[in-house]
């Protein structure tokens, strides 16, 4: 909801807020906040308020760091916990710089740019509705991780009310009374592990929602004694965490994906979009997918997908055309996991399926079969590709894409390779346990 300066002064002291957090996220999708007690507020309003933007991971050299914080004044929030210092509030904030422009690498400005391409193209918005998946384990004496999950539950159990049920639904009353609309939340699959859905919103708010919900998540476990974590796949041999993304482009209120003449009720632009999509699934898996640990998680066995292929009939693929119909005509990428950057992923999502939108690239047929029985041959012949196995391999398929790059500006783009090859090669120099169990004895 848009306010003004004056209604949000109003508002702070109507409320008792004592401090302010100006909030942004860094290019891992970390969030990253100013606090500001609150009789600075009018200063932050009046976009005035600078940060030292070398401090931050993947935004610039030390002398080019002064930054400004400039408050979307629609994401104005009471956080609804209590703190013994009274109320604190938050901001989301754009980057910019001393001279007045918008920072480049600031994901969220990324994000807008790319939805400004799709304004330009004449849709409304782009619609988005996550999934995201987390795990909550016990707290060790000293309020340290532990490994252990506090139940045995499993898909949608309904288990006796355990600190985790108790959990989640706080988590749910505390998103609710910060303006979420929740449509669904359940055990998940795994042990320890939860599913919070939320209503699909254009994708600059589903973003901020996105990185909103992992903090109050994070929040109210550590109230509970437990550790959330969207880490993707914390434990062998169990399902990791996705964040599964229903996407739409809407054009005048209505979705551009349906069309009710066609044998699907998907409009061309939806199969544009859907190819756009498929096109570009290997070089964007390292913006969804950005951890060593992301690659655990995207195997055979646990429901995650690792071919390239999109059905209507199975859950199983990359992409899945969900049986609704109408406003909710709808494509669902269950390749993200929670670990990705909101701003960031959106926005490669989006890029590739307004790709495939301008380029009119043809659909592939749907597969329908099981792709995990296939044979290589039977892979081969249906021209199914397999998602990067590693955070490696993934890195060198986005540094490739023109289109992505583009999308995520020079600056991202580069910023980010640069990291995550870092990161490949730290882990890659790594001996772990499994090697010395395989190895020790018999070479
Ligand atoms: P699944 O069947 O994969 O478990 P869910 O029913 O849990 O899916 O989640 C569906 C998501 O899709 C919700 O976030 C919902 O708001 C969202 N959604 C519904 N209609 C649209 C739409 N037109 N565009 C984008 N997302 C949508
Ligand atoms: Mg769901
Ligand atoms: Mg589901
Ligand atoms: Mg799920
Ligand atoms: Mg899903």
């Amino acid at each position: 909801k848009e306010r003004t300066k004056e209604e949000i002064l109003a508002l702070a002291e109507e409320m008792n807020v004592r401090y302010v957090r100006l909030q942004f996220t860094d290019l891992l999708g970390i969030i990253k906040n100013v606090e500001i007690p609150v009789d600075q507020l009018a200063k932050a309003l009046d976009n005035k308020i600078m940060f030292d933007g070398s401090s931050i991971e993947g935004f610039v050299r030390i002398e080019e760091s002064d930054m400004y914080l400039v408050p979307d004044r629609s994401t104005w929030l009471v956080f609804p916990w209590d703190s013994s210092q009274g109320k604190v509030a938050r901001l989301i904030c754009d980057i910019y710089l001393p001279g007045g422009q918008a920072f480049e690498g600031d994901p969220r400005i990324v994000l807008k740019r790319v939805m400004e391409r799709a304004h330009q193209a004449g849709f409304s918005a782009f619609n988005v509705g996550p999934e995201p998946e987390f795990f909550l384990f016990k707290l060790d004496a000293e309020g340290r991780p532990t490994q252990e999950v506090n139940d045995e539950g499993g898909y949608f159990d309904w288990a006796p009310l355990d600190l985790g049920e108790n959990c989640r639904r706080e988590i749910v009353l505390t998103l609710e009374a910060m303006g979420f609309e929740i449509e669904a939340s359940h055990h998940e699959v795994a042990p320890g592990q939860h599913e919070i859905d939320f209503k699909y919103a254009d994708a600059l708010e589903a973003a901020d929602n996105i990185a909103t919900f992992r903090l109050v998540v994070k929040t109210i476990a550590r109230q509970y004694g437990l550790h959330a974590t969207f880490m993707p796949k914390p434990v062998y041999g169990i399902n990791g965490s996705g964040m599964h993304c229903h996407q739409s482009l809407f054009r005048n209120q209505q979705n551009a994906f349906y069309d009710e003449t066609d044998e699907l009720g998907l409009s061309e632009i939806a199969k544009h979009y859907l190819a756009g999509l498929m096109q570009h699934a290997q070089a964007f898996t390292a913006i969804c997918n950005p951890t060593v640990n992301s690659y655990k998680r995207l195997v055979p066995g646990y429901e995650a997908p690792s071919y390239v292929a999109w059905s209507a009939k199975n859950r199983s693929p990359l992409v899945r055309v969900p049986a609704a119909r109408g406003s909710s005509t709808r494509i669902e990428l269950r390749s993200p996991d929670p670990s990705c950057n909101p701003y960031l992923a959106l926005a490669v999502m989006l890029a590739s399926g307004l790709d495939g939108i301008e380029k009119k690239l043809p659909l592939a047929l749907p597969v329908n079969r099981n792709i995990y029985i296939m044979t290589e041959e039977e892979k081969i012949a249906a021209g199914i590709q397999s998602l990067p196995g590693s955070l490696g391999e993934a890195i060198e398929v986005l540094a490739k894409d023109s289109v992505l790059r583009e999308a995520l500006g020079d600056h991202v783009f580069h910023h980010f390779i640069e990291a995550k090859r870092i990161e490949w090669s730290m882990y890659r120099m790594q001996v772990t346990e499994w090697e010395r169990e395989q190895y020790l004895l018999n070479y």
